[in-house]
C-alpha cells in the first residue's frame, strides 16, 4: 500500500487530531482508524524518529519492575507482549536472556527464583495462539557449567551459575511503528509527518478546543485542521504542547536521558542480564550481528529537542561491560552507533530508575475545562497498542458530548486480535511464511529476501516489483557483512512511505542507519537518488548530507577516544 502525506483533505473536520507520531500517536491513530472514527495524526518530524527508535528493542514484560511491586504494569506488558508478537510475525521472535548469579549477587539466586516464578506465573497464557517460532520457553536455573557454556565470556570469578529466561525482541522498532502506520492510513487516517503544531484555536467564545495549527517542514506552508477532540501524544514533549493552550501546563513529564551503545560483537546469541555491586544493570544484547548495549537512565532538565549523549554516558556502559566481560575489553572502537532517547514518564518525584513505566491519561475538560483536550503520557513500548484503547475509551465519551452525531459512525472493534500491516493473519507463523517466499523464484540471494521479508512483511513483493522494473536497484547499498538494503527500498521509501529527509530513508525505512552511520559513499548514492525523486536542488541535497550526518554522535566514537577508568 502507498502511504502519502495527503494535506489536501483539511477542510473536512475531523473527529480526532493527534498531535505526536511516535508509536504511542501511531497506536492511537490506529485504534480510532478503525473504529471508524476521522482521524489526523500530525508528527513534527518523522513517525518513530524520538523516544520510539532509542529503545533496548525489547518487547517485554519488565522482570525489574517486579522490584517495586508492579504486577499489574508487568501482567499488561507480558500480555501486551503476546499481541505485539502475534500482529506482526516476521518482525519479533522470542529471545532467550541470561542473568549470572555470583557470590555477591543481590538480588542472589533465592530472590531472583521468586521473581522468575512469578513472572512466569503472570505470563500464564504467553503461548496461546502462537505458532512455534513465537513460543517462549518459562525460566529455568542453569548450573554454572551449562552457564559458562551457553556464555563462555563472561567473567567465571565467584560465578555460582545463573537463570535463563525469554522475551521478545522487537528487530526493527522502527519499521513496527511504521507497520501502526500503515494500518491506520489503510482504515482511513491521515497520517502526517514533518509537520509540527503550533498552536490550538478555540470555537467562538468558549473554552473547547476546535482548531490545530501546523506548520510543514517540507513545504514550509502554515495549514490548520478542525477536530472535535485533540489528543496530545508528544511524549517527552508533552508539557511543551500543552504550553500552548496553558499558561503554566498543568501536568509535567519527567524526563529520563536513557542511551545505548551498537557495538561490534561481543556475546552469543543470547541478552546477558547483569547487574554490578553498586547495582548498576545493563543488558548486552544480540542483534543483527552486532551487540546492543544499555539503556542508561538519568534525569534530564533540558530541551527534549537539545539531547546529545555526553563522554561520560558512554563512558559509564563501557566500565559496566568490561566488569563482566574481562577477556575482551570494550573500547570506544568497537563501537558503532550511540543511540539516545528521552523517556516520557509519569511525573513522580521519585528518582528516574525507580519511576514507574505506566501510564497516564488526563482528560483537561474534566480537570480545567479545557474540552476536547486529553493528553497521554508515560508507557512503555510494549504497552502502545493498549495505550491506544485506552485513549480511544477516553475520546469515545468525549466525542459524543461534543459531536453526537459521531455515534452513527463508530464501530465496536477490538485489536488484540487483529494483524498489522504487512502481516496476513494474527498468529500466523513467520518460519512457515518465509519458507514459501524462499521456494519461490524470486531470481535474489536468500539473505536479501529474508531482509526484504523482515521489513516488509508480505509487502517485501512491492519493493522486489520496482526493481523488475530496473534490475540495478537490486543493488546492495553496503557491502558490510550484515547489511542486505538495496537500492529499491529507497526509491521504496519515496515512493510508498512518504519518506521526506535522508534520515527518514536510512534510518526509519530502512535497516542501515539504525545501526549507526553508514558512510559517506552510501550517504552519497542515497542522497542522489533522493534529490532526483524529491526534486533537491544541489544546495538541498547538500544540506542535507550535513544534517544527517551531525545527527550522528560520530565525535564519540574512534579509537583516540579509548581508556578505561577506575
Ligand atoms: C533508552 C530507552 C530504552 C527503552 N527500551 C524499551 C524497550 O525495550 N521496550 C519497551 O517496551 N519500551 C522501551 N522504552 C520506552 C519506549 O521507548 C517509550 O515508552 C515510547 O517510545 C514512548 O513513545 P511516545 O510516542 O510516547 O514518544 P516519542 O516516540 O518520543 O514520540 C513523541 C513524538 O511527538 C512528536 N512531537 C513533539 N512535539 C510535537 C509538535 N509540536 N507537533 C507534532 N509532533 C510533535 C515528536 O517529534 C515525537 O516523534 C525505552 C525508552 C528509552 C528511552
Amino acid at each position: 500500500m502507498k502511504i502519502e502525506r495527503n494535506l489536501s483533505n483539511l477542510s473536512q473536520p475531523f473527529d480526532l487530531i493527534i498531535v505526536g507520531g511516535g508509536i504511542t500517536g501511531v497506536s492511537v491513530a490506529r485504534e480510532a482508524a478503525v473504529r471508524g472514527i476521522r482521524t489526523l495524526c500530525v508528527e513534527k518530524d518523522d513517525f518513530a524518529c524520538a523516544t520510539s527508535a532509542a529503545t533496548s528493542k525489547l518487547l517485554h514484560g519488565g522482570l525489574r519492575y517486579l522490584e517495586n511491586f508492579e504486577f499489574s504494569l508487568v501482567r499488561e506488558s507480558l500480555a501486551e507482549r503476546r499481541i505485539l508478537g502475534l500482529a506482526a510475525g516476521h518482525l519479533s521472535r522470542p529471545m532467550a536472556f541470561l542473568v549470572p548469579i555470583y557470590e555477591w549477587s543481590n538480588p542472589g539466586r533465592l530472590m531472583l527464583q521468586a521473581g522468575l516464578t512469578t513472572y512466569d506465573l503472570l505470563a500464564y497464557d504467553r503461548n496461546l495462539g502462537a505458532p512455534e517460532d513465537k513460543v517462549a520457553p518459562g525460566s529455568k536455573w542453569l548450573s554454572r557449567e551449562e552457564f559458562l557454556k551457553r556464555e563462555p565470556r563472561i567473567d567465571a570469578n565467584q560465578l555460582k551459575g545463573g537463570f535463563i529466561y525469554y522475551d521478545y525482541q522487537s528487530l526493527y522498532p522502527e519499521r513496527l511503528a511504521f507497520a501502526f502506520v500503515k494500518t491506520a492510513e489503510a482504515a482511513g487516517a491521515t497520517m502526517l509527518n514533518h509537520c509540527q503544531v503550533t498552536g490550538f484555536g478555540f470555537k467562538n467564545g468558549t473554552r473547547q478546543l476546535e482548531t490545530v495549527h501546523f506548520t510543514d517542514s517540507v513545504t514550509g506552508k502554515k495549514h490548520s485542521a478542525k477536530g472535535t477532540v485533540i489528543v496530545n501524544a508528544s511524549g517527552p514533549w508533552m508539557d511543551l504542547v500543552l504550553g500552548l493552550v496553558e499558561k503554566e501546563s498543568s501536568h509535567k513529564v519527567q524526563r529520563s536521558k536513557g542511551i545505548h551503545l551498537i557495538t561490534e560483537r561481543l556475546i552469543g546469541d543470547s541478552t546477558l542480564f547483569v547487574r554490578n555491586k553498586e547495582g548498576h544493570h545493563c543488558l548486552m544484547i544480540p542483534w543483527q550481528g552486532m551487540t546492543l548495549i544499555g539503556p542508561t537512565d538519568t534525569p534530564y532538565e533540558g530541551h527534549p529537542d537539545d539531547l546529545r549523549p555526553t563522554e561520560d554516558d558512554v563512558q559509564g556502559l563501557i566500565d559496566l561491560v568490561n566488569q563482566f566481560l574481562p577477556g575482551n575489553p570494550l573500547t570506544h572502537d568497537k563501537i558503532k552507533h550511540v543511540p539516545i532517547g528521552i523517556r516520557p514518564l509519569v511525573f513522580s518525584g521519585k528518582s528516574t530508575y525507580r519511576a514507574s513505566r505506566k501510564y497516564e491519561i488526563y482528560d483537561h475538560g474534566a480537570e480545567s475545562g479545557l474540552e476536547g483536550l486529553i493528553s497521554v503520557v508515560g508507557g512503555k513500548w510494549t504497552t502502545s497498542r493498549k495505550l491506544g484503547e485506552d485513549v480511544i475509551h477516553h475520546v469515545l465519551p468525549a466525542l459524543h458530548k461534543l459531536d453526537p452525531s459521531a455515534a452513527s459512525r463508530i464501530k465496536d472493534v477490538r485489536t488484540d486480535e487483529h494483524p498489522l500491516a504487512g502481516f496476513p493473519a494474527f498468529g500466523a507463523s513467520a518460519t512457515e511464511l518465509w519458507e514459501q517466499i524462499a521456494l519461490m523464484n524470486h531470481r535474489v540471494p536468500d539473505n536479501v529476501l529474508n531482509h526484504l521479508f523482515t521489513l516488509y512483511g508480505t509487502e517485501y513483493t512491492d519493493v522486489l516489483e520496482l526493481a523488475k522494473k530496473d534490475a540495478s536497484l537490486l543493488k546492495r547499498l553496503s557491502d558490510e557483512p550484515g547489511q542486505f538494503d538495496i537500492m529499491a527500498q529507497v526509491v521504496f521509501a519515496i515512493q510508498n512511505e512518504s519518506a521526506k529527509t535522508l534520515g527518514d530513508v536510512l534510518n526509519r525505512r530502512l535497516a542501515i542507519g539504525s545501526a549507526g552511520y553508514p558512510g559517506d559513499a552510501v550517504t552519497k548514492k542515497v542522497a542522489d537518488v533522493c534529490a532526483r525523486l524529491l526534486k533537491w536542488n544541489p544546495l538541498k541535497k547538500a544540506d542535507e548530507i550535513k544534517r544527517f550526518k551531525a545527527a550522528f554522535p560520530l565525535e564519540l566514537i574512534g579509537p583516540k577516544k579509548s581508556k578505561t577508568r577506575k
